[in-house]
This record gives C-alpha cells, structure tokens and sequence, in this order.
C-alpha cells in the first residue's frame, strides 16, 4: 500500500497517494481514474477509441485479438463510441465495464442524446454509474441514417451542451465534449462553432477531443480561438490513421476535414491499400509529432479496432519502447 507522496502506477496513470481514493476498485470491481487528471500528468496522454463490434463473436475476436496489442501500448484509457439512435449502448456499455474490469484499462463511455428523453437520458447515467463508469464523453450525436438534420427527441436535448449541463447538475461524472478545429460541418461559420464549444465547457466539460484533421493550422487556430475565450481544458487532438484512399477521402469529406494537397499528392503515389496505410503512418507521425511539440498533453487515436498503425505511430513517437 502507497504512503503519502509515494506515486503508484495504474492503468499507466501516474498518481499521487493523496489521490489514491480515486483509483481504488469501484464498488462493482475495476479501477476509477478520471480523466481530466491524466491530463495534468508530464508525459503525453495517449488514448485510443473503438467503435462496439457488431455482434457477440466480432467483441471476443476483439478482445482476443485487439485489446491486448493494444494494452501493450500502454493507454492512459480506451474510449468506446455510442452508435447512433443508442442501439449500441449495453454493447458499449459492456465493453467499457470488460476493459475496465477484465483488463485493468480505464475506460470512457460516449453517449449520445439521439433517441433519448431527459428521463431515458437520467436511467443511462443510472446505468453508467451502477457500473462504476467515470468517464463519459457528452455528445449530440448525428442525425440517424437517412435523416439530413438532427431533430431532437421530444423531450430530450438539443445540444450537447444541454447534456453536459444534465450530467455536471446530477453527479460527479468527468465529462469530455467533443471539438472541432475546421467548424462542425453544419455549422456555417467555424467561429461560432468555436464560441458553442467554448459553452460545453463553461457548462462543465473538463475536457475537449477533436475531430480528425490534419491540417495543424486550423487546430493551431481553433486552440488559439478556445484560449482567448477562457477556456483552460485540455484539448486533446483526434487522430485518425488511413486504411485506404476511398475510406480517408470519405471520412475527411463526412466530417468536412481539410486533406493538405501534399498528402493527397503522394496518395496518388500509392499503389494499394498497405502504401497508403504506411503514408497515413508517416502523416500521423509527423502531425502528432508537431502537435507534442506545441505542448498538447495528450493524443486520442481513432484506431478504427486494429493495432498495426497506432502501434507505429507510437513507436515512431518513442512513447513505447520497440519490443
Ligand atoms: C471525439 C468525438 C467522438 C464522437 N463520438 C460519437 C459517438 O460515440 N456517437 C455518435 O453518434 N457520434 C459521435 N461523434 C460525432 C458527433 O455526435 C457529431 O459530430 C454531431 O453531429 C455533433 O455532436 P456534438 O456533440 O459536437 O454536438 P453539439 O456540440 O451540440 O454541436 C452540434 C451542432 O449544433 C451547433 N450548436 C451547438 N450549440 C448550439 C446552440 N446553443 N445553439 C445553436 N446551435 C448550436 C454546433 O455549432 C454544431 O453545428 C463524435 C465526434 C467526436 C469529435
């Protein structure tokens, strides 16, 4: 057991013993770290985020093939995303509780309010603190599939501000809130998308997680535009490795991200899938170098349930030793 000013090390989270009551198991079993104070560490916060597999069998192959090549890299926690309508939720649910009971990882749920009244919103945070959840990233969600706008449940929130509120008003949850340094796409002007993010935290969120880009300026912009708001939160920079030009090109397009002229240039280069996975290796490296550099805390990798890239990522970064 820990004495006062003796660090103990858990789910690659360096913590004081004065806040040892924070890590302690949770009555339902598994480890308690709230994020927000991985981010106050030294050394870089990396985290990665899954997408809930679609059936029992993909969430074994999962944890069978995936998490542990992932534990290797040492995250400070996993994030795991809500799928639209909550028709993912008691798997996302569930997969937050496995990795935080069965493999010692912290983990953050995402919810949504798609679909959800104030109440149903109320049951899930029931639910999310039955389990000993701490974490949760407060979202708005997408319109469900085939809808253009996102029409709020009646009875339910229109914003994601709306849900940080709830959530900060009801308990001590840690909430993040998602960013967005090229302006939400249905957003016309980014600026004003910036001032609504800056709202999520004057709400209560005590951290930010962006939207992929790689554009280091417009992230440069949007942190510059945050900061002279007020807002000290960490914002944590969204990275996302390519697995082919089709899926990269639709990905930036859907979310309204910038691809610079040079990487598209040498993804012409690109004769298959693996060349422009290695030149996503090569691209994330560089911006994830540069963004350290300026000092970001952490890095939040949208891994897309597969190790290879991240892994080299991370090695190229020199954040885990090669084995
Ligand atoms: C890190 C990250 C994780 C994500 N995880 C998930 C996930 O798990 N599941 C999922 O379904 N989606 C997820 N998303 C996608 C997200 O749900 C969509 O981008 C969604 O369209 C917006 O969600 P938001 O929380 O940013 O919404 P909001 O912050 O509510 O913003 C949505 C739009 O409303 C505008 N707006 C905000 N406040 C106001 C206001 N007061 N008045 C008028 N307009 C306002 C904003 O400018 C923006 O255009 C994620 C996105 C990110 C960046």
């Amino acid at each position: 057991m820990a004495t006062p000013g003796d660090y103990c090390t858990i789910a690659g989270c360096l913590a004081t013993s004065d806040t040892l009551d924070a890590y302690l198991p949770a009555a339902t079993g598994g480890i308690r770290v709230r994020i927000p104070e991985m981010y106050a560490r030294s050394e870089p916060t990396i985290s990665f985020e899954f997408f809930p597999p679609k059936n029992d069998a993909a969430e074994e192959a999962l944890f069978r093939d995936v998490v542990p090549g992932l534990k290797a890299l040492n995250p400070a926690y996993i994030s795991v995303t809500y799928g639209a309508g909550g028709g993912t939720r008691e798997r996302s649910f569930r997969i937050v509780d496995r990795l935080r009971r069965e493999c010692g990882l912290e983990a953050m749920a995402h919810l949504t309010c798609v679909g959800s009244t104030r109440a149903d919103s109320a049951a899930i945070l029931e639910e999310a603190r039955a389990l000993g959840i701490e974490n949760i990233l407060a979202l708005r969600g997408d319109p469900p599939k085939g809808e253009a706008t996102f029409r709020p449940t009646p009875g339910g929130f229109r914003h994601a501000v709306d849900l940080v509120r709830f959530i900060k008003e009801r308990d001590g949850l840690a909430v993040g809130v998602a960013g967005y340094p090229e302006g939400h796409v249905e957003c016309p002007d980014r600026r004003l998308d910036w001032d609504r993010c800056a709202a999520k935290v004057e709400a209560g969120a005590e951290f930010i997680i962006t939207q992929l880009f790689y554009d280091i300026d417009a992230f440069f912009e949007y942190e510059d535009h945050l900061r002279r708001r007020g807002v000290r939160v960490p914002v944590i920079p969204g990275i996302l490795p390519f697995l082919s030009a089709e899926q990269i090109k639709r990905f930036t397009k859907l979310c309204g991200a910038r691809l610079p002229d040079d990487v598209l240039r040498r993804m012409e280069d690109c004769g298959d899938d693996e060349s422009v996975r290695r030149l996503g290796v090569e691209v994330c490296t560089e911006l994830s170098r540069r963004l350290l550099d300026h000092g970001v805390p952490g890095l939040h990798f949208y891994c897309l349930n597969r190790v290879p890239s991240v892994r080299e990522i991370v090695h190229n970064l020199g954040l885990v030793p090669v084995r």
